[in-house]
């Protein structure tokens, strides 16, 4: 089946839906310019200097690091922060967030990007799962109470050290705050905020019981596989579509719909099907 027919089936699923769960992993940031850190060699073409020091990923992204070295800390996170605020959503968050207001979808978003990009374009908070957290989002590292805060803080980084000066405190103790996103080998992280979401999440599914459910899925690989799990469990449900959108790892089975692209380049194509 080529691309062309795949978006027609696609437009479909989407036209005779009553409510849509759109789930994203790291490949949906791509087309805006957002680096995905796949595999060791990802994460090292997005920082030389880290590769230079010999810290992967899994290294760098570790709350350990706040106790020991602050200032290390700060530099990846203070530049990942500053990169999800300067980036602009691609245009295929607003063909998602049009096809909701043209065909009356209710619907929910499930993300384990940290980046804050489905705020940005446009979709209420209220309507958001982030499973792993915000970056946009503090915590206290110890942490000495439960609070979660809005990161207000400008954090200029030294991009030759990766190093920062500016430290975001704890909005009660001041010892360093962290961001409020899951980590690795991180037993600190406080998921209130999560589970929240999660509460409205299983609320918004057990509401649209009696509707056609369509998911569509962007970027979520196999390495960290909790968004394609949530994607086959609504998958599984009486008359539910899945649209896995995955230029690597497509593969979904029938009557679910692979579109082996990007999410840009699928999101366009549908919508292209959809006007058809
Ligand atoms: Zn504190």
């Amino acid at each position: 089946m080529d691309l062309t027919e795949r978006f027609r089936l696609a437009a479909t699923a989407v036209r005779n839906a009553g409510a849509i769960v759109i789930t994203a992993g790291a490949g949906m940031g791509v087309d805006s310019g957002l680096p995905d850190f796949r595999g060791e060699f990802g994460f090292w073409n997005a920082y030389p200097m880290y590769e230079r020091l010999g810290i992967s990923f899994a290294g760098a992204a570790n709350p350990a690091h706040f106790d020991r070295d602050p200032a290390f800390a700060w530099g990846f996170y203070g530049h990942r922060t500053n990169l999800y605020r300067e980036a602009v959503p691609h245009a295929g968050f607003h063909l998602l967030l049009d096809w909701c207001s043209r065909f009356g979808l209710d619907r929910f978003i499930v993300t384990s990007n940290v980046d804050g990009q489905f705020q940005k374009a446009g979709f209420p908070d209220a309507d958001i799962l982030e499973v792993h957290g915000s970056i946009h989002f503090l915590q206290c590292t110890g942490p000495c109470s439960g609070a979660i805060w809005e990161n207000g803080k400008t954090i200029p980084v030294d991009l030759e050290t990766m190093r920062t000066r500016h430290i975001p405190r704890c909005i009660h103790c001041s010892a360093t705050a962290r961001p409020n996103i899951l980590m690795f080998g991180d037993w600190s992280w406080i998921s209130d905020r999560t589970a929240r979401q999660e509460r409205s999440f299983d609320e918004f599914v057990a509401g649209c019981r009696e509707r056609a459910l369509v998911v569509i899925e962007m970027g979520a690989g196999t390495a960290i596989p909790t968004i394609r799990h949530i994607s086959e469990e609504l998958g599984s449900r009486n008359g539910a579509t899945v649209i896995r959108i995955n230029p690597r790892e497509g593969q979904i089975a029938s009557p679910h719909i692979s579109i082996p692209c990007g999410a840009l380049d699928a999101l366009v194509g549908i919508d292209t099907a959809l006007h058809g």
